[in-house]
Parts: C-alpha cells; sequence; structure tokens
C-alpha cells in the first residue's frame, strides 16, 4: 500500500481545465501533509484517500491520471455506480459513511474497506456480504475500521460507537471470515477543539491494541483539521473539499 506521491508532472491525458486545478489542490494538500508529518517528527507518511462524493466519476477518473489511487465515498448508490463506471481503473474505494445492513451486499461488490462500523450486526452482514463475493469473484478481505464517536455529551452527533463498545465490535470483527480489522476511524466533532478529540481516539486506539495489536491504523483528519489528525497519529486521511473543491448543494 503507498500513500500518495503527487505526479512530477501533469500527464498529457490529464491536460483540461479541471485536471490542472486538481493537480494544483492535490499538490497543496501534499504539502501540507508533508509539512504536518515533519513537525510531528513523524517518518511514515499518512495515507491520502481523497473524498469524491458528490462529484462526478469523471473527476474520479483525472484524479486517477493524477496518481490517486485510495477513494472515499459516502452513500452507497453513488459509490457502487461510479465504481460500475471506472472498472478499468486500477483504484481502492474506502466506504466512510452511514451504512445501512442492507447494503453490505452492495458495497461488498467494490469496497476495499469500510471505515465507518458503528455496530455489531453490521459486522455479521458484512461478513455474510463479502463471503457471497469471494465465493463469486474471489475478493480479497474487506478491512474494517470502527468507526468512534468523540462527542461530549453536549456535542452534535455525527456518528460512530461509543469508546465503551469499540473491543465488543472489535471481538467480532476478529471472529468473521474475510474481515480485517484495520482500526480506527473519526470525525472530529463540531464546534470542538480537533485536537483534543484526536488525542482522545489515540487514547482509544492504544486500548483497542492491547488486544489487537495489528489494528494500528487511525483513519481521522479533514480538509479543516489534517494538520491536528496527523500529530495525534493518523494513518489515513480522508480529504474531500481541500482538493476537489465544495460540495454541489443536494437536493
Ligand atoms: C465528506 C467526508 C470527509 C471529507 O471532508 P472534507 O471536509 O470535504 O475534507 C471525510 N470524512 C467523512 C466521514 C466524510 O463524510
Amino acid at each position: 500500500m503507498t500513500s500518495f506521491e503527487p505526479a512530477a508532472a501533469v500527464p498529457p491525458s490529464a491536460s483540461d481545465d479541471r485536471s490542472l486545478v486538481l493537480a494544483r489542490r492535490l499538490e497543496s494538500v501534499a504539502q501540507r501533509i508533508d509539512a504536518a508529518t515533519a513537525a510531528a517528527g513523524r517518518t511514515d507518511r499518512p495515507r491520502l484517500i481523497v473524498v469524491t462524493k458528490f462529484h462526478p466519476a469523471a473527476d474520479v477518473r483525472r484524479l486517477a491520471a493524477l496518481g490517486v489511487r485510495d477513494v472515499g465515498e459516502n452513500r452507497d448508490q453513488e459509490a457502487s455506480a461510479k465504481a460500475a463506471e471506472l472498472t478499468d481503473l486500477d483504484l481502492d474505494w474506502h466506504f466512510i459513511g452511514q451504512l445501512q445492513s442492507n447494503k453490505a451486499k452492495s458495497v461488498a461488490k467494490y469496497a476495499s474497506s469500510v471505515q465507518s462500523i458503528d455496530r455489531i450486526q453490521l459486522v455479521s452482514a458484512l461478513e455474510k456480504a463479502v463471503a457471497r463475493e469471494r465465493e463469486a469473484t474471489g475478493r480479497a478481505d474487506l478491512e474494517c475500521f470502527i468507526q468512534v464517536s468523540l462527542e461530549d455529551d453536549a456535542g452534535a452527533h455525527r456518528g460512530g460507537a461509543r469508546p465503551s463498545d469499540v473491543e465488543a465490535i472489535a471481538e467480532a470483527i476478529g471472529r468473521s471470515a474475510g474481515l480485517r480489522l484495520a482500526g480506527l476511524m473519526a470525525v472530529a466533532p463540531l464546534g470542538a477543539e480537533p485536537e483534543s478529540a484526536f488525542e482522545r481516539l489515540a487514547a482509544v486506539s492504544a486500548q483497542l491494541r492491547v488486544q489487537h495489536p495489528d489494528a494500528a491504523a487511525i483513519s481521522a483528519g479533514m480538509s479543516q483539521d489534517l494538520e491536528s489528525a496527523i500529530k495525534f497519529g493518523a494513518t489515513h486521511l480522508r480529504i474531500g473539499s481541500d482538493i476537489l473543491g465544495s460540495r454541489p448543494a443536494v437536493g
């Protein structure tokens, strides 16, 4: 698994105006990642997942031509349509949104990771779906991230399991054939200091690794807070608007 490395030059196939904008924004995010990684004294480089929700498959194709391999989506309907349109590309699709159990079957067809696992019931749905898909296509293990809520009681809710429920979900994933526990995912609470949230996430991760030493991934950090996430050990960043621009309003 390699993290995103900016292409030395924009390939000729990607020289339309939109590609130039995407290339410039990718480059500037890559520089922020480098600066934050150096400031944190880290020698590893977090993996950049470009969140392409609400943007067309054509943009994903442009990003792929610029060297992006990891893309993130938060709605199955949109993600499955894009993945079906882009089967010729070598991409890893990461599912990062709230997931209903009845969508597990669809997600297992294209996703290499699900980062938003917040309950045991979803683990069993994913296990069944991956088994079915493995039989049909020989798909690889599904990388599983447990989404942790970092809300205080006062904060607005943005999803995820309570830290006290993480171990039970981790054990369920560990017992499931075809699922591999990668680690944790979280979104910093709205209107709160991201550093203290990510510091708490790092503590939940340390606790998880007591029983699950290989579950070391921490998916944290979005456009607004990637520096704080890197400071507190994020191994995966999920960046949307600072690369693709603001999301079109949905009706
Ligand atoms: C949309 C989204 C992101 C990307 O957020 P930006 O602020 O656009 O960078 C990251 N993680 C999740 C879970 C998201 O839904």
